[in-house]
């Protein structure tokens, strides 16, 4: 392994500019592996540890960056059948031996581990991360770049299991509020899923590309009432059950 060229993207204090910072990597603990960052999404949430005030659990400085997809590059003795893999690293890891993981409910543990949060995240040349979570993602389509699958570990799959928990169905109303990050997928997983879609924003350019992402309307709710937001909505013909996210 070559140490010397490991680094971080630190963010050192709120607002500052991130520091490049070298690091040596070490060997990886027993269920433990080392994953080349290939690509790393940019979340809202990192400009809000940056920029918003938001304070991450660890303390500074940390790599931030929570949507990672990479190379695993070391593995640990107790999983080597990950070496070589391409991998997608969930933005949340559960801890996988509480109450609640055990019952299967590990969205709620209280142990949560996130990368770019409570430990080094993808703002660097390698995270260091258990392997008990990783998804292979070793056999993509050909034309999809595993630097694009980085944003399945949460912009995908935070709508996407929304939808599943909503149990939305062919001919469903989907109202989604927020037609950014989340909300841009969502639309597209609802629309896959066979629902009536209105996007809801205050934002007129984010509409437009709802729009393009095939939302059913749309409705800029910048200075109107809330009767009049739902009326703007149902104008859009949303049917019997309208589901609302987030
Ligand atoms: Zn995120
Ligand atoms: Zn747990």
């Amino acid at each position: 392994m070559n140490n010397s060229s490991a680094f971080r993207w630190l963010m050192t204090a709120p607002g500052a500019p991130l520091e490049r910072r070298e690091f040596e990597l070490p060997a990886p603990a027993s269920s433990e592996v080392i994953v080349r960052v290939v690509g790393c999404g940019i979340c809202h949430t990192d400009l809000g540890f940056l920029h918003g005030g938001v304070r991450t659990n660890h303390e500074l400085p940390i790599a931030l960056g929570h949507e990672i997809a990479g190379t695993v590059e070391a593995v640990g003795d107790a999983c080597e059948e990950w070496a070589g893999k391409d991998v997608v690293i969930p933005a949340v890891l559960p801890c996988g031996a509480c109450e609640l993981c055990n019952a299967g409910r590990e969205t709620s543990c209280r142990n949560q581990k996130m990368p770019g949060n409570d430990f080094h995240g993808g703002f660097a040349s390698h995270v260091i991360v258990p392997a008990q979570w990783l998804v292979d993602a070793s056999n993509l389509p050909g034309e999809i770049e595993l630097a694009d699958v980085a944003v399945l570990a949460d912009a995908v799959t935070t709508p996407y299991q929304a939808m599943l928990r909503a149990d939305v169905q062919p001919g469903d109303g989907v109202v989604l509020i927020g037609a950014g990050g989340i909300g841009s997928f969502g639309m597209q997983i609802a629309k896959a899923f066979g629902a009536r879609v209105v996007a809801i924003d205050i934002d007129d350019e984010k509409l437009a590309r709802a729009a393009e992402f095939g939302a059913d309307g749309t409705v800029n709710t910048r200075g109107l009432e809330i009767n009049a937001v739902l009326d703007a909505a149902q104008a859009h013909k949303i049917p019997q059950r309208p589901v609302l996210l987030p």
